[in-house]
């Protein structure tokens, strides 16, 4: 058994990663704000945590004391707390940097001050911005387009800095990630979510731009596993690695292949291209696999099956 802090563990990500350690027999403590987090998610945590190996810390990164008091006695710190939106960062980019870098190096500086032996950080595949390269790889020059995507870009310089100061560190680069509990209420909601609330609705979902921009959609458990490899496998210190299945699917495609498994169809309703976001995005998932011995375990149609029914039952 082994003590992990995941932050941001109210979140979509991070609360999957909480059920998965507890139901795999460690402690979990949850570092959250609530700020886009939800306490149904800690609902779902408790559910699955015998007494006395889940504990609940609500407060914010910004704040060093409580990034201390969080790490205080954990082997493994899951970073996960952030302001996980383009849109938003370009709204109001102080804020993004506030929580997505200066929460991050509290976490890190907490970690390293605690003795915390790896720390595991979620970056983005939008550092990559809109190079004409793909798939995507790791030795490419970053590219970043918006506030949001230069965050996670210094949150992996500042990841791979520690690595060289003592604490061990891996930054998991992911590729738009999926599966139930993503959020479709936020007014920064990712596409799926928002498609499945649209059509279940019997709304237009919306688009934005001509729906042939693609993604490398990525089901949260291999994003899951990937965490966990992070964490034990001990190799890959100071890097930044892709998470992904190394394929890519358009939005117009998505949207088909979900109605198809709600059994409708509808139009989308499409609004101009927005700022900062990317035309392209696939993986190569190769240096995952070689550091990390990752391999994407659900494929886009069984992920997007999951995810579906969770929405048509749940959401
Ligand atoms: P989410 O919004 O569901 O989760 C983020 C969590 O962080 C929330 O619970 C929120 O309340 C918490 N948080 C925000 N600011 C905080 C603060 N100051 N102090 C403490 N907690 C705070 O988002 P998610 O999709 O689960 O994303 C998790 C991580 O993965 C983020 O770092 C995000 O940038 C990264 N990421 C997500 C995706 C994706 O497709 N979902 C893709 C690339 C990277």
């Amino acid at each position: 058994m082994s003590a992990y802090l995941v932050t941001g563990g109210a979140g979509f990500i991070g609360s999957h990663i909480a059920v998965r350690l507890l139901q795999g027999g460690h402690r979990v403590r949850v570092l959250d704000n609530l700020s886009t987090g939800r306490k149904e998610n800690l609902d779902v945590i408790r559910a699955a945590a015998p007494v006395g190996r889940f504990e609940w810390l609500e407060g914010d990164i910004r704040s060093i004391e409580t990034c201390r008091d969080a790490c205080e006695g954990v082997e493994y710190v899951l970073h996960q707390a952030a302001l996980a939106s383009v849109p938003r960062s370009i709204e109001n980019p102080s804020d993004t940097t506030a929580v997505n870098v200066c929460g991050l190096v509290n976490v890190l500086s907490a970690a390293k001050e605690k003795g915390v032996g790896r720390a595991v950080c979620a970056s983005s595949s939008s550092v990559y911005g809109d190079t004409p390269t793909l798939p995507k790889h790791e030795g490419m020059p970053p590219a970043p387009l918006s506030p949001y995507a230069v965050s996670k870009l210094a949150g992996e310089y500042f990841a791979r800095v520690f690595s060289t100061l003592g604490l061990g560190t891996v930054s998991l680069r992911y590729f738009n990630v999926f599966g139930p509990r993503q959020d479709p209420c936020s007014q920064y909601a990712a596409v799926i979510p928002l498609f499945a609330a649209a059509i279940l609705e019997g709304k237009r979902p919306r688009i934005f731009g001509d729906g042939k921009q693609d993604r490398d959609f990525t089901y949260i458990d291999n994003v899951v596993d990937a965490n966990l490899m992070a964490c034990t496998r001990g190799t890959g210190d100071g890097q930044a690695i892709n998470i992904a299945c190394g394929d890519r699917y358009t939005l117009l495609d998505l949207l088909e292949r979900m109605c198809g498994l709600l059994g409708t169809r509808v139009e989308p309703e499409f609004l101009p291209q927005r700022p900062g976001d990317v035309r392209h995005s696939q993986a190569s998932i190769d240096l995952a696999s070689r550091e990390l011995g990752f391999t994407p375990r659900i494929g886009f149609d069984e992920g997007l099956k999951r995810t579906v029914e969770y929405y048509r039952r749940d959401g």
